[in-house]
C-alpha cells in the first residue's frame, strides 16, 4: 500500500477532509444518540411514575383507613386491566411475592421475576429480544406489605433508537461519500492552476524562456503565483535578451578597430618595411585604433559597473554645489575657448542622496557631450534649482542638437545619432547609458530636450531632502 505522504496532493486533500468529516460525524452522532437516549428514558420513567401514582391513588381511595385485603385486590382486576397501557404490565404481589392480579398488554408475565420491595425503586431487565423498565412500590395490605409493579416494555423505544442509528449511519456514509466526491472536484479545480505552472516550468526547461503560464480567468492565490511567475520570467527574459544584445553590440563595436589594426599590420608586412611613409602612417593608425579599443573597453567596464553595482554604501546626503563647481572648473581649464555659466536658484542648504564620485561621473559625461556636440557657439550653462522634493540640474548647450526621433534612443547603449562623426569625436554611444544607469540607481531621472541646430538641454532630477 502506498504511504499517505507519497500520495498526490489531490488525494491527500480528499483523504484528510473525509477523515475529518468522518470523525466529526461520529462524535456528533454519539452526542446525539446519548442525548436522545437519556431524553426518551426520562420520558418513559415519567410515564410509569404517572401510572404508579394513578394505581396508588386508586387503592388509597378504596382502602380509606382500613388496610386492603387480598380480596379487595382481586376485585380491582377490571380497573387495573383498563389502567394498563400498551406494552405495559401492572402486577400486584402479596407480601410473599405471589401474584394477586396481573394486567398485561403485550408483556409476558413469566419473563419478569416478582420482587417485593419496601421502598419505591426503578429496575431494568434485559431479555434476548427486549428490554423492560420496572417501577416497584410497596402497597400496605392487611396481611403484610405487598408490591405494585409497573413494567414498561422498551420495544418501541429500542426500535426507534435502532432506526435512528441506521438513518444516521446511512446519512453519515452518504455525506462522507459526497464530501469525498466534492473534495475531488475542488482539489482538481484548485490543482489545475498548479499543474499549469508545473507544465509551463517543464516546457521552459525544454524549449526556452518564452513559455508563460496561461491565464484561466480565476482570481485566487494560486493564479497569483502563476502571474508572479510570468512576471519574473518576463524580467528574466528581458535581462537575458539585454545581456545578449550587450554582447552582440560590444563585439560589433570591437570588431571594427580590430579589423583596422589587422589591415594595417598586414599592409605593413607586405609593403611597409621598405616604405617609411607608409610605415609611419600605418603605425599611427594602429596606435589610434589601439587607443580607441582601450578607451572603449574601459567605458564598457564603467557601464557594466554602473549596471551591476548594488547600492551597498550607506546613503550619504551631500551638498551638490561643490561637486558641480569642481567639474565646471576642470572643464574651464580644459576648454578655454568655451564659456561656462553657472546659475543657482534657491538651492542653499539643499542636500541630495548621492555618492559624490557618481555625480561627478554624470556631470563629466554631460559636459563632455555638450563640448563635443557644440559648433560655433561655444556656450554651456549649468543651472541648479531646488524643486518640491528634488534638485534639478540642467546642462544646456547651443550645439548641433538631436533629431526628435533619436531623443528616446540616445540613452540606449551604443546609440549614436551620427555614427561616423561621433566616432571621430571619440564617442562610443555609452556615456548617456552610463549616466542613465547611475541615475536609476539613486531613483533619479534624466530628461533630454533638444532641437536640431538650436541646442540640447539635459535635465537631471535628483532626490533631495
Ligand atoms: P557618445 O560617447 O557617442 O557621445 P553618448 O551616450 O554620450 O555617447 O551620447 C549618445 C549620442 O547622443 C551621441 O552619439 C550624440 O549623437 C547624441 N548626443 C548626446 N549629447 C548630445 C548633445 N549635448 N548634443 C547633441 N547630441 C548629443
Amino acid at each position: 500500500m502506498k504511504k499517505v505522504s507519497t500520495l498526490p496532493i489531490k488525494y491527500k486533500l480528499v483523504l484528510w477532509s473525509s477523515l475529518l468529516l468522518f470523525i466529526l460525524f461520529v462524535l456528533y452522532n454519539i452526542l446525539q444518540y446519548s442525548v436522545l437516549n437519556s431524553w426518551m428514558l426520562t420520558e418513559e420513567n415519567n410515564v410509569i411514575e404517572q401510572k404508579m401514582k394513578e394505581t396508588k391513588a386508586y387503592y388509597h381511595e378504596r382502602s380509606k383507613s382500613i388496610p386492603l385485603t387480598e380480596q379487595d385486590i382481586y376485585s380491582s382486576g377490571d380497573y387495573i386491566e383498563r389502567l394498563s397501557g400498551n406494552h405495559q404490565m401492572i402486577r400486584i404481589l402479596n407480601s410473599k411475592g405471589n401474584t394477586l392480579i396481573s394486567a398485561s398488554q403485550d408483556v409476558p408475565d413469566e419473563i419478569i421475576p416478582a420482587k417485593i420491595v419496601q421502598t419505591e425503586e426503578f429496575d431494568q431487565i434485559k431479555t434476548s429480544e427486549n428490554r423492560f423498565l420496572i417501577l416497584r412500590s410497596p402497597l400496605l395490605l392487611n396481611n403484610g406489605t405487598g408490591t405494585i409493579e409497573i413494567i414498561q416494555s422498551m420495544e418501541i423505544f429500542d426500535g426507534l433508537l435502532n432506526k435512528f442509528i441506521i438513518v444516521m449511519l446511512l446519512a453519515g456514509l452518504g455525506s462522507i461519500a459526497l464530501s469525498g466526491f466534492g473534495g475531488v472536484i475542488i482539489a482538481k479545480q484548485l490543482l489545475k492552476s498548479v499543474k499549469n505552472i508545473l507544465h509551463t516550468m517543464k516546457k521552459i526547461q525544454k524549449t526556452g524562456l518564452h513559455e508563460r503560464v496561461p491565464s484561466n480567468g480565476i482570481k485566487d492565490e494560486i493564479t497569483e503565483i502563476g502571474e508572479l511567475f510570468n512576471e519574473t520570467m518576463d524580467k528574466l527574459e528581458e535581462s537575458f535578451l539585454q545581456q545578449k544584445q550587450f554582447v552582440a553590440d560590444a563585439s560589433h563595436e570591437l570588431r571594427t578597430p580590430i579589423a583596422i589594426i589587422r589591415g594595417n599590420l598586414s599592409m605593413l608586412r607586405r609593403w611597409g618595411k621598405n616604405d617609411p611613409k607608409l610605415l609611419e602612417e600605418s603605425l599611427e593608425s594602429t596606435l589610434e585604433e589601439a587607443k580607441y579599443l582601450s578607451d572603449l573597453v574601459s567605458e564598457l567596464l564603467e557601464l557594466s559597473r554602473a549596471e551591476s553595482e548594488k547600492q551597498k554604501e550607506q546613503i550619504e546626503w551631500i551638498n551638490p554645489i561643490p561637486v558641480i563647481e569642481n567639474a565646471l572648473r576642470n572643464f574651464k581649464i580644459l576648454h578655454k575657448d568655451f564659456e561656462f555659466i553657472m546659475d543657482m536658484k534657491n538651492i542653499e542648504g539643499s542636500l541630495i542622496a548621492f555618492q559624490p564620485r557618481h555625480l561627478e561621473q554624470i556631470l563629466v559625461i554631460l559636459l563632455d557631450n555638450a563640448v563635443k556636440y557644440s559648433k560655433e557657439q561655444k556656450w554651456i550653462k549649468c543651472s541648479i534649482q531646488k524643486k518640491e522634493n528634488f534638485v534639478q540640474i540642467e546642462i544646456e548647450d547651443k550645439g548641433i542638437g538631436i533629431p526628435k526621433q533619436d531623443i528616446p534612443m540616445v540613452l540606449n547603449r551604443f546609440y549614436r545619432v551620427d555614427k561616423a562623426r561621433s566616432r571621430k569625436q571619440g564617442g562610443y554611444g555609452l556615456g548617456l547609458a552610463i549616466a542613465n544607469r547611475l541615475m536609476e540607481k539613486y531613483n533619479g531621472s534624466i530628461i533630454i530636450e533638444s532641437e536640431v541646430n538650436k541646442g540640447t538641454t539635459v535635465i537631471l532630477k535628483l532626490v533631495s531632502d
